[in-house]
């Protein structure tokens, strides 16, 4: 029996919180698989979880879920409406960037979670997400530049924590924020345009028994 998108995220979410694949879930209080709609069309990636988080199991809360939220608002969506994950699942100590072979021990989760929701926008938030899609890039010059593929744009913003820390980034951040419709509507198109048209050579189909004139 197919199970359902929401059925599989809820069992990749009760593995994650059983996770001990890496260090990061030592001392920690919940696992924060990631939340939202799972049939969402954006689908944002930030780094990993902080105290908030692991406090709540909730990605994106506290300052900057708020800020999120905010920037959602500013494109008529709710936080409900989009899928919010990390690249590691597990608070790393003291805020710490997650380790090389943390983030390849939690990738499984983040691919299959991908798959499932099939997004037709995924935004990376900080330098780590970014790295899954834009190896090298650095996020001063590509912030704002999708990357487009045959399912998707991949579209990388600054973290919403560094914008806090850094109110000279808000302008840009909204900025790229605000074309996001844009982007979406782009990504339909496209997706629409290889979609598999019917075969005008093919035979039609035969006529059911019970039709047939002779
Ligand atoms: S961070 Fe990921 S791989 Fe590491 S323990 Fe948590 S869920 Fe498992």
């Amino acid at each position: 029996m197919d199970q359902s998108r929401a059925d599989i995220l809820a069992s990749i979410a009760a593995e994650v919180r059983a996770c001990k694949l890496c260090r990061l879930y030592q001392n920690t209080t919940n696992g924060v698989p990631g939340a939202g709609d799972p049939n969402a069309e954006i689908m944002f990636i930030g780094e990993g979880p902080g105290f908030h988080e692991d406090r709540q199991g909730l990605p994106f809360v506290g300052r900057s879920g708020d800020y999120l939220e905010k920037l959602l608002a500013m494109i008529n969506l709710q936080r409900a409406q989009v899928f919010i994950a990390n690249v590691v699942k597990h608070r790393p100590p003291e805020n710490r960037d997650p380790l090389p072979d943390e983030m390849a021990a939690c990738k499984p989760y983040l691919d299959k979670q991908v798959d499932v929701i099939d997004p037709l926008i995924i935004v990376t938030l900080g330098r780590f997400s970014m790295g899954r899609y834009f190896p090298g890039g650095k996020i001063t010059q590509i912030h704002g530049k999708p990357k487009f593929d045959d399912r998707r744009a991949y579209y990388p913003l600054f973290h919403p924590a560094a914008v806090l820390r850094n109110p000279n980034l808000e302008k840009e951040m909204e900025a790229d924020f605000k074309r996001l419709p844009e982007i979406l509507a782009q990504v339909k198109a496209l997706r629409a345009k290889s979609a598999p048209k019917p075969d005008s050579n093919q035979e039609p189909p035969p006529l059911p028994k019970q039709l047939s004139l002779f």
